[in-house]
């Protein structure tokens, strides 16, 4: 097999060569969508399901249903800027809240601090985000949430198929969960997205019911294909400039750029795979969940372990909300959230295709440059 593991090394690497062939070749019929929406109504033991273009589509829709125009949402303060996008569609403010340094989440502390900087009585809801796949405390949450009359959203793009201390499956928890499909998710078929309504909902909202646009459709088809062709290209030093290429043609979208848009739905054959998947995500909360550390120089971090072989691109995230080139719009308040700004300045996260045998210098190279204890 050419395709062996080494292959991963560069673009798009959680992609497998069945991969391109799925995507290229699966086709989606209409009852692919049912199937996938039965599907989250019953493992989510949800009202509803709705499927959507992309995850903070399903978050937009899941808000919308659950608040009013003006409400303040509360929002981990280390996060993805689709979050972002998602609150403030829905006429929401986000308050970020600052987050542990253990499980990159915030904790009763940070939430209760964040409700005295602001009047409490707009607060309403809350959104779980299970940061990387580390889930919250969720039951003192669930406390925090009653106490204070906020209903709970819960963010599955990085804990789908996670546990909680307790024993309850993540999206099992809140009003609402709401899925990304997206590129490096859990469940992840390169675009796409779903919310699953637990709670009787305060406002009706509309299923997207018109396709994709055709460009939509045909990235989804060709992003692990062109991943592929890159990474065959890396070993002459090409694979980046020619991922580089296709998404100055608008060939390849770059994930964050991926638009909110609450009229359109997934693609057929994204639903069928995204069923597949789920069908093979254990229950058991063995999920893949992105390892990580802090070091104290990560430019230097990378260089190293660019050096040794490894292709870590991508981490989440370099910004309390990223990525970086949106993270101006967002106001972030860097003072009330002091370990959201460490984290993002420190992190490194341990992508998913590596199998861990094969993380073992890298991981070596991450020690060797780890943040001090007392050092910030
Ligand atoms: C990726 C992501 C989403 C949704 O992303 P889409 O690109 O819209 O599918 C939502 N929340 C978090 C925390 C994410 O990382």
């Amino acid at each position: 097999m050419i395709l062996g593991r080494h292959f991963y090394l560069g673009q798009a690497a959680s992609y497998s060569f069945g991969d391109v062939v799925r995507h290229l070749f699966t086709i989606g019929l209409a009852r692919n969508l049912d199937a996938l929406k039965r599907y989250l109504v019953q493992r989510y033991k949800g009202e509803e399901a709705i499927l959507c273009k992309n995850g903070r589509s399903g978050l937009s829709l899941a808000l919308k249903a659950y608040f009013e125009p003006g409400d303040i949402v509360i929002v981990n303060g280390f996060t993805c800027y689709a979050v972002y996008e998602a609150v403030v569609s829905a006429g929401l403010k986000p308050l970020f809240v600052d987050i542990s340094r253990d499980d990159l989440n915030f904790n009763i502390d940070m939430l209760v601090k964040g409700m005295k900087s602001v009047n409490s009585r707009h607060a309403r809801g809350i959104i779980i985000q299970n940061s990387l796949g580390n889930p919250v405390d969720v039951k003192a949450v669930e406390k925090f949430a009653k106490e204070h009359g906020l209903t709970i959203i819960e963010d599955l793009a990085h804990c789908t198929g996670v546990k909680y201390a307790d024993g309850r499956e993540c999206g099992t928890v809140g009003a609402a969960a709401a899925f990304s499909f997206g590129k490096d998710k859990t469940i992840d078929t390169i675009s796409g997205g779903a919310v699953v309504f637990r709670e009787k909902v305060l406002h009706e909202v509309e299923a997207p019911e018109k396709a994709p646009r055709v460009p939509d459709h045909l990235r989804a088809r060709f992003y692990p294909l062109f991943g592929m062709i890159c990474r065959g290209l890396s070993y002459v030093h090409l694979g980046g400039f020619l991922m580089q290429g296709l998404v100055k043609i608008h060939w390849v979208e770059k994930s964050a750029d991926n638009r909110l848009d609450l009229k359109r739905r997934i693609s057929k054959f994204e639903a069928k795979l995204a069923l597949e998947q789920f069908k093979h995500l254990k229950r058991s909360g063995e999920a893949p969940i992105r390892e990580f550390a802090f070091v104290e120089d990560r430019d230097e971090v990378l260089k190293e372990l660019a050096k040794a072989g490894y292709y870590f691109d991508g981490l989440w995230y370099k910004q309390p909300v990223s990525p970086e080139r949106y993270y101006k719009k967002v106001h972030f308040p860097e003072k009330e959230c002091p370990n959201s700004v460490f984290v993002a300045k420190h992190i490194v996260n341990f992508p998913t295709y590596y199998a861990r045998s094969d993380l073992k210098v890298a991981r070596e190279i991450v020690r060797k440059h780890a943040v001090k204890e007392g050092n910030e």
